[in-house]
């Protein structure tokens, strides 16, 4: 879940807590876009100077309702040689856990801006789908991350390359299991052009198939967003065979039984 620290959502986080309690949640945990080295980098990251507000804000959402159990964590861009970056940032606060995420196909494109949608034209969808797999492969394999996030965002905008994309699922889930990282079902995709959860049903039957660790996000940017489609993420685990999913407190995993 995110926060206005970003630029791109709506409503503190107080008020995503409010809206888990009113839809029966019983743990949440915010992910704001983490702050990178370079303050000017982009627009939808939080600034590094806003990064202890943050945590208080989390902190706020945790005194107002105590009910819930409410984690800190952050969804950190992964891009190849800024792991040094990332390691500064685990040590700044006693985090529950990093999504890592691939966003950025290239230092300046990332992939699911819709304001760069003229990038994709330019290029062909599989030469992008592979760039994109083998830096997620990457992110899994740095052991940066308790949580590898929304693993197929390539098809956001419905650029599906005409050649099978099995092998590049493959490798980037044995990469998950080498490294024993989770991965998420994220239903923020099914509020996109693409109209599916993140990863697909085939990546998840094949997350099922190598026991890789599983969470759930709403990746909400808005309150009512909070929890939203899990019936639906529940099924699409369901019917990949899963029976338990994992959650993280201090970055340590803890198993738990699917409803
Ligand atoms: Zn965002
Ligand atoms: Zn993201």
């Amino acid at each position: 879940m995110h926060t206005p620290l970003c630029h791109h959502a709506k409503g503190e986080p107080v008020e995503y807590a409010a809206h888990a309690v009113k839809v029966g949640l019983t743990e949440i945990g915010f992910s704001e876009h983490n702050p990178m080295r370079e303050e000017d980098f982009d627009n939808w990251h939080m600034s590094l100077s806003n990064l202890d507000l943050y945590v208080a804000n989390v902190q706020k959402a945790r005194d107002q309702f105590p009910q819930l159990t409410i984690k800190l964590a952050m969804e950190v861009d992964y891009i190849p040689g800024h792991e040094p970056w990332i390691r500064e940032l685990r040590e700044r606060h006693p985090w529950d856990y990093f999504i890592g995420s691939v966003h950025y196909v290239s230092e300046s494109w990332d992939l699911d801006n819709p304001t760069k949608l003229a990038e994709w034209k330019k290029r062909d969808p599989f030469e992008v789908w592979k760039i994109y797999f083998e830096r997620l492969t990457m992110a899994a394999e740095s052991r940066l991350f308790e949580i590898i996030g929304h693993d197929d965002l390539c098809k956001k905008f419905c650029f599906y390359p005409n050649e099978d994309c099995t092998p590049l699922y493959a490798s980037f889930l044995d990469g998950a299991k080498r490294a024993d990282v989770a991965i998420e079902i994220n239903t923020a995709g099914l509020r996109k052009d693409c109209k599916e959860m993140y990863p697909n049903q085939q990546i998840m039957n094949m997350a099922r198939e190598r026991n890789i660790p599983l969470t759930f996000g709403s990746d909400a940017h808005a309150p009512t967003e909070v929890g939203m489609n899990f019936a639906e993420a529940i099924a699409s685990a369901r019917a990949a065979g899963y029976t338990q999913s994992c959650r993280f407190t201090q970055r340590r995993r803890e198993t738990v039984n699917l409803l």
